[in-house]
């Protein structure tokens, strides 16, 4: 998607060769704009599908996801991080190792929000090893919900994440897919840029 890609360029900073700092437009501040032409992406990609809700983790997978839902006209779901003391009772729980972090973390959904018969988009901000993926597609296992592929806004191609789940047979969108992080550069697959 090049409207993103050219986002990437101009305000994505590379920290290192294996994080992407991009805060000025999906992890901290928010481009609303961008936001509902990626949302508007994911609704072109799925909308065959029959998908009845979308499902991310809380706090950077919910901006993209509720620009699908808006395009898609589905319910969105977010996975939480934090315990939370007004859901209590009957909730679907993973854990999930966070790349970023360095620290594993249960997320949890009420499991009212997923009944049987919905068909599941998941959505998430990055895909590195597939952890929060791995997280997303238990939770909807234990749902006994089907799920219908995995969006992701930016892909990072040179870990693991997105190979293990395509060979798993699930089909996963990524609106951006990272070759190589150096600092000051990034490369998309196919395409080089400075
Ligand atoms: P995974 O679970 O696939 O290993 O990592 C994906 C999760 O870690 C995402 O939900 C995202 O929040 C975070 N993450 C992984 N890599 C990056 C990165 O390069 N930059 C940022 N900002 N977040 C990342």
């Amino acid at each position: 998607m090049e409207l993103l890609k050219d986002k990437i360029r101009k305000e994505g900073k590379a920290l290192n060769h294996e994080v992407l700092k991009v805060d000025s437009f999906l992890n901290h501040q928010i481009d609303p704009v961008l936001m509902k032409a990626i949302g508007e992406e994911f609704a072109s990609r799925f909308h065959k599908e029959g998908v009845t809700k979308i499902l991310t983790l809380e706090s950077s997978g919910i901006a993209p996801s509720v620009m699908a839902g808006l395009a898609m006209g589905v319910p969105v779901v977010f996975a939480r991080k934090q315990k939370s003391l007004t859901l209590k009772s009957d909730m679907i729980r993973a854990r999930v190792y966070s790349f970023t972090k360095q620290e594993s973390n249960d997320i949890s959904v009420a499991s009212k929000y997923l009944q049987p018969e919905d068909k599941v988009f998941i959505i998430d901000d990055f895909l590195a090893n597939g952890e929060a993926a791995h997280g997303l597609l238990s939770i909807c296992k234990q749902a006994n919900v089907k799920v219908a592929g995995i969006g992701i806004v930016i892909e990072k191609m040179f870990q693991s994440g997105g190979k293990k789940l395509r060979e798993a047979g699930i089909r996963v969108e990524s609106l951006a897919q990272i070759e190589k992080l150096e600092e000051g550069k990034v490369t998309f697959k196919e395409e080089e840029y400075c």
